[in-house]
């Protein structure tokens, strides 16, 4: 605690890897904003055969990858544990569970935080009202029983807030709960208009579930960050609005991630998953490039808007000025603020 924060753009690398690892796509909620897309994403849930193979493809660099495990909800495998401890065994620099909390029992009776870094919970409100609304009725009191549950085993514990037009109103009031639940890291997200709620949006079924304008993201979410950042909480969000001084990267082509699917989709980017758009898959227990056209391609488009997939499937968030020049550059999706 006490201290000066300091607030850094997490710089894209190479020379780091993170693997986002999705080993099935069932869930027991049906949040309004879930990005899964069944078709897109596939039915399956993989075997521990082929997730151990799946892991052991990226083995070469597992000391400088990440590995976040999610799904669907992760907790409903019946081999979660047996991939984390594969996970721990082929050396992966840091494994990352994403829940929602509610099979929390069934994962933490089998394993102990020697076992995997983080546990990541997702809750959408600060009140029981707002996260239920977005997420589902019961699953703001099974979420926090769960976090309360983590922390006190003593597991690195976080929390993502996926800020929307519903619950931006109540970041600010997640300051006392992030505290008095005495979470380590806090994890900032923007709508992405996928899977449920591009559909939702589209068809103007959930008018209030949208993202947020760019004046009330800027003027709201970096001072809740710096308020958290000043308990002593690790926060992360995404930049989101980059001025015409700064420079465009797409994490594409200068950082090192992979989204995995268990229909055997590999994508680089997350705002290309709603398309068949992937520039590599598994096939046969091997990462193998797709031909043209994939996300590959995109990647080097050079737009004043920025990111090419944000003015492709989202343009709202983009304003221009009297001369038909954008005001800002949307950023890479990736480009986080820490
Ligand atoms: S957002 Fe997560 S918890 Fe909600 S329905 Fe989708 S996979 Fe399940
Ligand atoms: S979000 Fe945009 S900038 Fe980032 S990887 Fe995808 S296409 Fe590139």
């Amino acid at each position: 605690m006490g201290g000066k924060r300091y607030k850094r753009t997490v710089a894209f690398s190479k020379n780091s890897t993170n693997l986002f690892f999705h080993i099935l796509t069932k869930c027991n909620l049906s949040c309004k904003h879930c990005y899964i897309n069944p078709k897109q994403h596939g039915y399956e849930t993989l075997d521990i055969y082929h997730i151990k193979a799946w892991l052991d493809i990226f083995a070469q660099k597992a000391k400088k990858t990440n590995l976040i495990i999610l799904g669907g909800e992760p907790t409903l495998h019946p081999e979660l544990a047996e991939t984390i401890w594969h996970a721990k065994t082929v050396g992966y620099k840091s494994v990352t569970i994403d829940t929602n909390g509610y099979f929390f029992n069934s994962i933490i009776s089998r394993v102990t935080p020697n076992d995997l870094d983080y546990f990541s919970f997702s809750l959408d409100g600060a009140t029981r009202k707002i996260n239920d609304t977005i997420r589902g009725k019961g699953s703001y009191d099974k979420c926090v029983s769960a976090l309360k549950k983590s922390v006190q085993e003593g597991f690195g514990t976080s929390l993502i807030y996926t800020v929307n037009t519903l619950n931006i109103d109540e970041l600010d009031m997640m300051v006392p709960l992030v505290k008095d639940l005495k979470i380590h890291r806090f994890f900032i997200q923007i709508l992405g208009i996928r899977g449920r709620s591009a559909k939702s949006i589209q068809k103007g079924a959930s008018e209030k579930l949208n993202q947020v304008s760019p004046s009330r993201w800027m003027e709201i979410v970096p001072k809740v960050a710096e308020k958290l950042a000043n308990l002593g909480v690790k926060v992360t969000y995404p930049k989101v609005f980059l001025s015409p001084k700064e420079p465009f990267e797409c994490a594409g082509l200068v950082a090192d991630n992979y989204f995995i699917f268990p229909n055997g989709r590999v994508y680089r980017c997350p705002l290309c998953e709603d398309f068949p758009l992937n520039s590599q898959e598994i096939h046969k227990n091997r990462l193998i490039h797709r031909p043209k056209i994939n996300e590959q391609d995109l990647f080097n488009l050079n737009i004043p808007e920025g990111c090419v997939m944000n003015k492709l499937i989202q343009p709202c968030n983009i304003t221009y000025n009297k001369d038909g020049k954008p005001e800002y550059k949307i950023a890479c999706c990736l480009l986080k603020e820490e």
